[in-house]
């Protein structure tokens, strides 16, 4: 799927000049995570449920390990639900990026980040002839996505799930509707069900993904369509630049891939209607760890001719091949609620 959208640039949404101070936030921030590492619980794969992987990463003292049978990788073991809590509340790593990062690039954001993203949902909405009554966005945030689809009309009931006190209110006074309670406590009437239901990149930073997505599937409607967001760990820049890609973190602790992704939810009882990876900033994203210094590509020629010495020619172009075949590392994917339960 292809649509115009205006050029995105790391430095529209992550200021280079912010992010110093960012980095030790998070430097901040790994130290509260690993300070209770004593509470930290071993899992299985969160796509497949398979318990036989291989050790992948270290970085930061957390360990990832690759799930052999579905390729997904994840932080295991990973903190428990308890320490999980506690570390976002007291994060001074997610005031920084609420009070400073996010309100310095936020015009950029909704422009290049927010409104192409209610573009591509809609047009899956057309493509897929889902009604269009009632939508329903978990995780909500700052209410930008859910103000943005609102301001479209197309849906006639536009509710932001956010479970965080602050941000509830900032989307009230956006004027949303808000359910602030997490999803697990929400239960509604098969009158009140919704047509579509949209997380964005929620599902990474969670322990459980599987009874996210089982909670999820009760607020949809037969027929109903789920879509999500998230890093794909089988993408370009997370591969290639493994421990020294930003998305390799202590707060992601699933890196699904396309496959595995779809496989969690066909197991929840959704049909896959599609995945795709419309991710825009891989080539860059790895081309400014090595003007940074931070990344070498001295063994890597054809890297280094695509992503340095001819950007200029073939960047863009090398971009598009990742999109269109689906090898950018942000992926979506979108399932239907059978029209008929079993
Ligand atoms: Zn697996």
């Amino acid at each position: 799927m292809s649509m115009t959208t205006p050029k995105l640039s790391e430095q529209d949404i992550r200021p280079v000049e912010l992010m110093a101070q960012q980095r030790a936030t998070a430097v901040t921030d790994v130290g509260r995570m690993l300070s209770r590492y004593g509470e930290f619980v071993a899992v299985d794969c969160p796509a497949c449920g398979a318990d036989d992987a291989r050790p992948k990463y270290q970085k930061n003292c957390i360990s990832y390990v690759e799930c052999r049978a579905c390729g997904t990788f994840y932080v295991n073991p990973r903190p428990s639900p308890a320490v999980l809590e506690w570390f976002y509340r007291g994060s001074p790593n997610y005031a920084y990026w609420n009070e400073v990062v996010f309100p310095a690039s936020e015009a950029a954001r909704h422009q290049k980040i927010f409104v192409p993203r209610v573009d591509q949902l809609l047009a899956l909405c057309r493509k897929h002839a889902v009604a269009t009554n009632a939508l329903l966005e978990v995780g909500a945030g700052f209410g930008t996505f859910c103000g943005e689809v609102k301001s479209r009309d197309v849906f006639t009931r536009v509710v932001a799930v956010e479970p965080t006190p602050d941000l509830a209110q900032t989307c009230r006074k956006r004027g949303l509707e808000v359910i602030e309670k997490p999803i697990e406590q929400i239960e509604l009437a098969s009158t009140e069900l919704f047509d579509v239901v949209a997380s964005f990149e929620v599902i990474e930073h969670l322990f459980a993904p599987r009874e996210f997505v089982e909670h999820t599937v009760r607020l949809l409607r037969p027929g109903g369509l789920l879509m999500l967001t998230c890093p794909n760990g089988q993408g370009f820049d997370v591969e290639v630049l493994g421990t020294a890609s930003n998305t390799v973190d202590h707060e992601h602790l699933n890196y699904f891939n396309p496959s595995s992704l779809g496989r969690l939810l066909a197991g929840c009882g959704l049909e896959l209607v599609e995945s795709f990876t419309p991710g825009k900033l891989d080539a860059e994203l790895v081309r400014n760890k090595v003007l940074a210094g931070e990344f070498d590509l001295s063994s890597q020629p054809f890297l280094r001719r695509v992503l340095i010495d001819q950007w200029q020619e073939l960047g863009a172009a090398f971009q598009e091949f990742l999109i269109a075949s689906g090898q950018s590392s942000n992926m979506w994917i979108v399932a239907r609620m059978p029209r008929t339960h079993a």
